[in-house]
C-alpha cells in the first residue's frame, strides 16, 4: 500500500516568489515523493505554478470546490476552471471552512460534484473537542453520515476520509494526538463506513490523520493504522515536509 501524504499550503504562502522558493525545494526531494501518494493543495492563485512543476511530485489539489457553474458569479472559481490548470484532487469541508459556515449538508453536495466531475475528494471530518466523557464519537458520528449522504456505495472507494480533530490542528506534535488515541478513532471511523457502505466498501475507503503532523511525530502516528496524512504548518517548509515523507517512507 501506497501512504497519501497530502500538504494543505491553506493561505501561504505570502508571494508568489515564496511558493516558488517551496515548489523549488519540494522539486529537489521528489525522489521521496513519488513513492507516496503525494498531493499539494495550492492556494488558486498558486495552481498553475504548482501545477506546472507538480508531475515529478505527486498530483495537484484544491482547498474547496465550488458548486456553481460558469457565469455571472463574481469571485467564484468553478470546477472547469480547476480541472484546466490540472486540478485532480479537493479537500472538502476542512474546519477552518466549516468554521466559516460551511454545513455537512454542503459539504455532501460538494462531495457529490467532485465524484460526477472525477476529482477525488479528501472529505474532512473532525470533532472540535475531545471531551472526557466520549461525546465526540456522537460528533464525529453524525458528521461523518450528513457529510457522506448520498455518496453511493460503488463510489466509496473513490473518497479519502481526512480526520481532523479540530483541537489538534495547528499545534504542535506534543499538542497532536497520541497514536493510541488516533488508532481507536481509524477503528471507530472504519465502523461508521461499515454501517453505512458495508464492509468490502468501507476497507477501501483511505483513512488519513491530520492535526499537527510533524516530523517528530509522523512515524509514531502510523502506527495507529492510519494510511498517510494531511499536513498543514509543516508543509509550509520543504526540509519539513521531506522530512514527513521520509520518516512515512522507513516507518
Ligand atoms: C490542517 O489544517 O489541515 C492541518 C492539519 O494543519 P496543521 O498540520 O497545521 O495542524
Amino acid at each position: 500500500m501506497k501512504y497519501i501524504l497530502v500538504a494543505n499550503w491553506k493561505s501561504h504562502p505570502g508571494s508568489l516568489d515564496e511558493a516558488k522558493r517551496l515548489l523549488v525545494g519540494l522539486v529537489k526531494q521528489s525522489a521521496n515523493f513519488k513513492k507516496l501518494h503525494t498531493v499539494i493543495a495550492a492556494p488558486n492563485i498558486f495552481l498553475d505554478l504548482v501545477g506546472s512543476k507538480i508531475r515529478s511530485i505527486g498530483v495537484l489539489a484544491s482547498q474547496d470546490i465550488s458548486l456553481i457553474p460558469k457565469g455571472t458569479h463574481t469571485g467564484e472559481t468553478t470546477v472547469e476552471m480547476l480541472k484546466g490548470l490540472g486540478v485532480k484532487v479537493s479537500i472538502i469541508g476542512h474546519s477552518e471552512r466549516r468554521k466559516l459556515g460551511e454545513t455537512s449538508d454542503l459539504v455532501s453536495k460538494k462531495l457529490g460534484q467532485a465524484i460526477r466531475e472525477g476529482i477525488t475528494p479528501i472529505v474532512c471530518v473532525g470533532e472540535d473537542a475531545h471531551d472526557t466523557e466520549g461525546r465526540y464519537y456522537e460528533v464525529l458520528n453524525s458528521q461523518i453520515r450528513s457529510s457522506l449522504e448520498g455518496l453511493k456505495k460503488t463510489d466509496a472507494k473513490k473518497i479519502v476520509v481526512a480526520y481532523e480533530p479540530v483541537w489538534a490542528i495547528g499545534k504542535s506534535a506534543k499538542d497532536a494526538m497520541q497514536p493510541n488515541d488516533l488508532s481507536q478513532m481509524v477503528i471507530f471511523i472504519r465502523k461508521v463506513l461499515t454501517e453505512m457502505f458495508g464492509r468490502n466498501a468501507a476497507d477501501q475507503v483511505a483513512i488519513i490523520y491530520g492535526g499537527s503532523v510533524e516530523p517528530g511525530n509522523a512515524r509514531e502516528l502510523l502506527k495507529s493504522g492510519a494510511q498517510g496524512f494531511l499536513v498543514g504548518h509543516s508543509s509550509l517548509s520543504a526540509k519539513s515536509f521531506v522530512e514527513i515523507a521520509k520518516a512515512i517512507l522507513n516507518k
